[in-house]
């Protein structure tokens, strides 16, 4: 027997801002599992920023994605046949073969997550990637001390979302965020129990980050002129996880760096990127810390949903517009 499915393909390399015809929608089948082989039916994919950097040809941490091929990504879902006995018919698991219906895989590919106290898809956001980035970042690469002032922009975004709250529970004195809309930083400010937030459109962020320095940690997820100003409002010594820079992700040209890095030198500044697969010996000690947290609702999160794989690429174009409040999902 076979199932019939869909897959989503990079049909051409964007060039600046991806459109629609960059992708496409491609239908196909998939045999039943072999010995070792899970079949498995997606229930929620996840659209991330990093994908945009996979759909050009250029080395990186990790490879392009290929032409004509389906995308790759974070995904979980359920077990419909299974060739392998610790992986059974009726497991939800999670998988790296997202922008798909169906996935056929090995049993080593998928991990079996445990939906008894969270919904799956929290294993693509706060229990997952996003989650664990923004641990990694306070925990190993600008480590938040007792009494800090944290800013964290992409605050509304699944890892600045987890950030801003995290650093509070690592002990921050006090956590500033930035945001694209007034209900963002409501949403931070009020829910998430951020001390304050701006929304970046209201001026140039250098202005509107000088009320809230001097900042020990900067949590960036944006780079360009938030990086400038974060480094314009940094206290002496203060430590940098440099983490993304999504304002830049679709220039077609290089943008230039911060005009201030003098002050690197002048207040003794770290700026330290990463690359959270890099950190995979932190997994244990996130999912204990991060699930102990979201039992005990300290960390809270939001999902934004968009439904069926016909609309993934509208998900993951409206990611980039900041339409999403929380984690960017697709529900299949
Ligand atoms: P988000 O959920 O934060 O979604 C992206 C958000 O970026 C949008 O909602 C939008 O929110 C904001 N944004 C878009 N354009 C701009 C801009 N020009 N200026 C300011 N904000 C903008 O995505 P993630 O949480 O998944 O990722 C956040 C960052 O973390 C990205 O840079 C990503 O690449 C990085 N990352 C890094 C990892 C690592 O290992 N280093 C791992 C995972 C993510 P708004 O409305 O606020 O503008």
């Amino acid at each position: 027997m076979t199932t019939p499915t869909r897959e989503v393909h990079l049909a051409a390399r964007p060039i600046g801002w991806p459109t629609h015809d960059d992708f496409r929608l491609v239908e196909t089948e998939l045999p039943d599992p072999g010995p070792g082989q899970v079949l498995v039916r997606n229930t929620f994919l996840s659209v991330d920023p990093y994908m945009r950097g996979r759909m050009s040809d250029r080395k990186s941490y990790v490879p392009p994605f290929t032409l004509d091929a389906p995308l790759e990504g974070g995904a979980v879902g359920e077990v419909l046949a299974s060739g392998e006995e610790s992986v059974p018919v009726g497991a939800t698991v999670l998988h790296q073969a997202g922008w798909r219906d169906h996935a056929l895989l090995g049993a080593r590919e998928v991990r079996v997550v445990d939906v008894s106290l969270v919904p799956a898809s929290a294993y693509l956001g706060v229990l997952g990637m996003p989650g664990m980035t923004a641990y990694v970042g306070l925990t190993r690469i600008a480590p938040v001390q007792a009494g800090d002032v944290v800013f964290v922009s992409g605050a509304a975004g699944a890892v600045g979302s987890a950030a801003g709250q995290m650093a509070r529970l690592l002990g921050a004195a006090r956590v500033v965020g930035s945001a694209g809309s007034p209900e963002k930083v409501a949403w931070v400010t009020g829910e998430l129990g951020f001390d304050a937030a701006f929304d970046y459109h209201d001026g140039p962020v250098s202005q509107l980050l000088r009320p809230h320095a001097p900042v020990d940690v900067y949590f960036d997820n944006v780079g360009g002129e938030h990086l400038e100003a974060a480094i314009g409002a940094m206290a002496d010594f203060g430590r940098v996880a440099a983490c993304g820079a999504i304002a830049s992700y679709n220039d077609t040209d290089p943008s230039p760096g911060p005009r201030n890095m003098f002050q690197v030198v002048t207040k003794r500044i770290t700026i330290r990127g990463f690359i959270v697969m890099d950190h995979g010996e932190v997994a244990g000690e996130f999912y204990r810390t991060a699930g102990g947290w979201l039992a005990e609702g300290r960390l809270g999160y939001q999902e934004t949903v968009v439904d069926g794989l016909d609309h993934a690429v509208d998900a993951f174009l409206d990611l980039h517009k900041g339409a999403n409040t929380g984690k960017m999902l697709v529900r299949l």
